[in-house]
């Protein structure tokens, strides 16, 4: 690209299955100076935005920001880390007290409606590759989870609103890593949907994101996920 000082945003993805046979997706960036997730569609009639593009390397999109250099993306993140920090530690903090979990969640993220057929939930997880996802209501809102083993048993035609879980667990996109980790752990939740500030997904979180982290900070090689 030819805007060498526009700080690079990652765009997520959330693609909501209905049981109308609809597949909609919502591409939305976080907006550092407005500190929350936004649509695209808003930042590209921003006075400040200056074209999108593809992270070959990682397989992400990302849209172009004027207003921030990358050196300022970089200290505002940096800024947000040890904000984490000092809210959560009394001596010091880790590397996963000052890594957001936005940085591992996966960032397109499927999401389905309550209306949705178990039979088309089951081979929207298969072609996906996952094994669950967020329920979400119109708003884009989670309102439960649902997983491959709630369609196991079923042996009659039935909605994910039947058979998923009641959502009781979700966090900020602000949150750390340690916080997504101890949350999963002592609620025994296998994933974890990360909403914005108005409450609408913008990414899911797993153990497996937080143990390919882990890896990967002690110097192993893993492949980049979405
Ligand atoms: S282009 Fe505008 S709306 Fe988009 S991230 Fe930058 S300041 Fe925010």
């Amino acid at each position: 690209m030819t805007e060498p000082d526009a700080a690079r945003l990652q765009i997520h993805v959330r693609r909501v299955a209905s049981g109308d046979g609809t597949l909609e997706s919502e591409p939305e960036v976080y907006c550092p100076p407005r500190d929350k997730s936004m649509p695209v569609s808003d930042c590209e009639s921003c006075e400040d935005y200056a074209g999108s593009g593809i992270d070959l390397d990682a397989g992400r999109n990302f849209v172009l920001c004027r207003r921030l250099t990358s050196e300022s993306a970089r200290s505002l993140r940096a800024a947000r880390r040890a904000y984490i920090g000092r809210r959560m530690t009394v001596e010091g903090t880790s590397p996963s007290e000052r890594t957001p979990v936005t940085e591992i969640m996966t960032s397109d993220v499927l999401c389905v409606r309550e209306d949705l057929p178990l039979s088309q939930l089951a081979r929207l997880l298969l072609d996906r590759g996952v094994t669950g996802a967020p329920v979400v209501n119109e708003r884009g809102e989670p309102i439960g989870v649902v997983s491959q083993h709630d369609v196991l048993g079923v042996d009659r035609p039935a909605t994910v609103g039947e058979v998923m879980t009641r959502l009781t667990f979700v966090l900020p996109e602000s949150a750390s890593i340690s916080q997504a980790a101890a949350l999963m752990s002592f609620e025994g939740v296998h994933r974890l949907p990360i909403v914005s500030d108005d409450g609408k997904v913008v990414g899911i979180v797993s153990p497996l994101d937080i143990l390919r982290w882990l890896a990967r900070l002690d110097g192993y090689l893993m492949p980049e996920r979405r």
